[in-house]
């Protein structure tokens, strides 16, 4: 079996003094064993945490980037300004990015191809809203969304993250997340054929220290996206303690 991953999303939090002594804790706490694992700060402290990070067992990522590698687009970061810091890793298509700055799936998918080509791996994140799932259209959506965010040849990451268990305290239960994890794996089949079967596929949505374990116990569960528990090191390294 694949080794898990757990990654940390940090969102808009985190100033140097914050980053520095998170990290720190983290490095000091991690067990013998471990898992995949990647922190994705803002971007201004990916440089620090570069540094800080170089030579541990702790990947960077960053939790967006840009389509194009340079050019008139003010404000954003290309997916080489990233590797160029030592990021190796990107979270594209967020539920907050797609809802607070309208990203589409065709926008998605043009930042995966890119980030991909700049030698990023990207975790593209899909979830269904609390309506669609209470309407009985969570599936329907979630296929939409593989279709429209994922490129051909994907070679990613993708993150289920049901966008009523962001934040709300509320994880998916297990059978939620089971028959969820089913069929992805099988609308990932269905779409690429045999290259879906070898797509790892995260949980994200009030995962923490104590849900961990049973949510990284479920069939094709490959690590979990993290995001209020990523900020606490006793909590993180909790998560990391329950991955395989
Ligand atoms: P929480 O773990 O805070 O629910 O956030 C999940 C998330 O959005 C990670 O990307």
């Amino acid at each position: 079996m694949t080794r898990q991953i757990i990654v940390g999303n940090w969102k808009m939090n985190g100033t140097s003094r914050d980053s520095q002594a998170l990290v720190e804790a983290l490095l000091a706490g991690l067990p013998a064993t471990v898992p995949d694992i990647v922190t994705c700060p803002p971007f201004t402290q990916l440089a620090l945490l570069a540094d800080k990070l170089k030579g541990s067992p702790i990947a960077l990522g960053a939790q967006d980037c840009h389509k194009d590698v340079s050019g008139a687009h003010t404000g954003d970061i290309s997916p080489a300004m990233l590797t160029d810091l030592g990021v190796s890793y990107v979270i594209l298509g967020h539920s907050e990015r797609r809802q607070e700055h309208g990203e589409l799936d065709e926008t998605v998918r043009e930042k995966a191809v890119a980030a991909t080509k700049a030698g990023l791996t990207p975790i593209v994140c899909i979830g269904e809203t609390e309506d669609q799932r209470e309407s009985g259209e969570h599936f329907d959506t979630l296929g939409w969304q593989i279709k429209g965010s994922l490129p051909d040849n994907f070679s990613g990451i993708l993150a289920y993250e049901p966008i009523w268990a962001i934040g709300t305290g509320r994880a998916a239960t297990e059978d939620e997340i089971a028959e969820t994890m089913k069929f992805l794996r099988e609308e990932l089949v269905r779409q690429f054929g045999e290259a879906g079967k070898t797509v790892r596929i995260l949980y994200g949505g009030s995962v923490n220290a104590k849900n961990a374990a049973s949510i990284l116990s479920i069939a094709d569960v490959a690590g979990a996206l993290v995001g209020g528990a990523s900020l606490n090191a006793e909590a993180f390294l909790s998560i990391i303690g329950a991955a395989s």
